[in-house]
């Protein structure tokens, strides 16, 4: 599809910029309901007209998409891991996105963990046999495809939803 045809071609734009005037008695926060409620009645439509792979892919393509916008509103005066992994952790507890933490980082293969705490996504639903969490996968390789220019694996190795409590990424690129 050609960009002119497009109708939901994602800004920042869609999510307004005067919170105040578009709503001055409700203001600029919903409740963690209402944002799962939408994710989750969004993944089981999706899965049932095109299947589960396909729903987790289409996810997992939303967070990169999500990452990078993130990083570029937010993050873009970081010039170092550090800096940039303190930025990730302020904004992801003030935003109420999670407890972000760096378990490893390899500086020479880029290869890297991170854990997630109280998940915006997962925490404290039931236990499942399989990791949910696959639009941080996505979010995360969006972060670091802004910060380094490099397309990143991210898969999800623990989640709240097999028992782990803390949900863990691996990361490290793709070539
Ligand atoms: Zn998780």
């Amino acid at each position: 599809m050609s960009e002119k045809q497009r109708k939901y071609e994602f800004t920042w734009d869609v999510i307004g910029s005067d919170l105040a005037l578009a709503r001055p008695s409700l203001g600029g926060n919903t409740s963690i309901e209402v944002y799962r409620l939408f994710q989750f009645t969004m993944r089981d439509v999706i899965e049932q007209n095109y299947g589960t792979e396909v729903a987790d892919t289409l996810f997992r393509h939303a967070g990169v998409l999500a990452g990078k916008a993130f990083y570029d509103k937010f993050c873009t005066e970081a010039t170092d891991v550090n800096t940039l992994v303190k930025r990730v952790q302020d904004l992801f507890k003030d935003l109420g996105i999670g407890i972000f933490r760096v378990e490893s980082f390899n500086p020479e293969t880029m290869e890297a963990m991170f854990t997630v705490d109280e998940d915006l996504d997962c925490s404290g639903l039931p236990d499942i046999d399989d990791q949910i969490c696959v639009y941080d996968e996505g979010f995360i390789a969006g972060i670091l495809l802004g910060f380094t220019g490099k397309t990143f694996e991210v898969k999800e190795v623990d989640c709240w939803c097999t028992g782990a409590r803390t949900c863990r990424f691996s990361a490290k690129p793709t070539e």
